[in-house]
């Protein structure tokens, strides 16, 4: 068998590595002036409001290179920093993309890093303007910036529920946390056993929604559209009591959702109940889903109801602060940010 090929990184340089990453890189918007290249970007300024995010993830704290492929992480890292701008209800326009690499990488792996972030880039309409390039002692730093553009009344935060108010979910919850349960079986049978074939072709989905997740951009695309501007949105990222639970604080309303209206996929389903989790505390506590949290006034109800990707969950009460599940049996449970826990009644 061919080894792959290997190219230190210490052949190229630091301005050589730079020099190949930079060469693919195309630009969507028009205040991107000046990208890669000299000692800042420059950005024109434009009538909209920005809106900045920046996710820092270490190797071995947010990710396992055991399994999740360079070019998935490249991806998700970008994904993920859009997703926060999509929750701010805005677009994104330019990221900027830092690197901390040590000896163990090659200029191939980095290429591959970045092969997932181009992509990324293509899909959402996002411009690379710069970044920085270092050493480390140990493993992969990763750090990306986004920035994004929205219209002064349409930036959607957390604060603006009120009582009434719909609460909306797209997509469906719990998938990436079960599809990672998968991964660390896979990868706790492979260590002690090399030999062994990973066995993750049945889970394709939710193995998928945990190593290259997407933003939703396209419902912020739809919900302009339809004329509807959320009152508050969040991405969910740590889970969906959580996320209440922000929304119900920042908006100062309470936050009522209904089990039998959670979204779940038979898949996530079905492979929680083989794991002996709970589907429901996956959606709960699960995390890494990076779909959209919101609520709406009442009277733009009709403008979104046929959508078939969102979900209406519950509604915004009195109770300041407060979020609450109710069960298919009628339950009342209080959430937590973590520990939910099905039922201990
Ligand atoms: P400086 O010494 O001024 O920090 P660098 O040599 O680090 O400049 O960077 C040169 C150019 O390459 C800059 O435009 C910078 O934004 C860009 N750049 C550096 N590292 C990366 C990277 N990992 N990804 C994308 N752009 C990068
Ligand atoms: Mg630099």
């Amino acid at each position: 068998m061919e080894e792959p090929k290997r190219t230190e990184i210490s052949e190229v340089g630091e301005f050589g590595l730079i020099d190949l990453l930079s060469q693919k890189v195309e630009h969507y918007h028009q205040s991107s002036v000046k990208g890669i290249g000299d000692d800042a970007a420059v950005l024109a300024a434009t009538d909209l409001q920005r809106v900045v995010t920046t996710d820092l993830l270490l190797e071995g704290i947010h990710f396992d290179l055991r399994y999740m492929p360079l070019q998935h992480l490249g991806y998700k890292a970008v994904a993920v920093n859009v997703s926060d701008v999509a929750a701010m209800n805005a677009i994104p326009t330019q990221i900027t993309v830092s690197i901390g690499l040590s000896n163990r990488f090659s200029v191939e792996a980095v290429e591959a890093l970045y092969e997932g972030i181009r992509a990324a880039c293509t899909n959402y309409k996002v411009d690379l303007i710069g970044g920085d390039t270092t050493a480390s002692a140990a493993g992969l730093v990763l750090s990306i910036t986004a920035i994004g553009e929205v219209a002064s009344d349409k930036v959607a935060l957390r604060n603006g529920a009120r009582k009434g108010d719909i609460i909306c979910v797209t997509g469906d919850l719990g998938a990436a946390y079960i599809g990672l349960q998968v991964l660390e079986r896979e990868k706790a049978v492979y260590l002690t056993d090399p030999e062994a074939k990973p066995e993750i072709s049945k889970y394709k989905y939710i193995v998928q929604r945990q190593l290259r997740p997407e933003a939703r951009m396209d419902i912020v695309h739809e919900l302009r559209e339809r004329q509807v501007v959320p009152t508050s949105m969040i991405d969910v990222s740590d889970g969906l009591a959580s996320e209440l639970l922000h929304l119900a604080r920042n908006s100062g309303v309470g936050l009522q959702v209904y089990e039998e209206n959670l979204p779940i996929d038979k898949m996530t389903y079905d492979t929680a109940v083989e794991f002996n989790v709970d589907p429901v505390t996956c959606v709960m506590n699960g995390g890494e889903d990076y779909e959209l949290l919101f609520t709406i006034r009442q009277e733009d109800y009709e403008k979104v109801k046929s959508h078939p990707d969102i979900h209406f969950i519950g509604y915004a009460t009195d109770l300041a602060g407060q979020a609450h599940l109710i069960t298919k049996g009628g339950t009342v449970v209080p959430l937590k940010a973590q520990g939910f826990n099905h039922f201990k009644e």
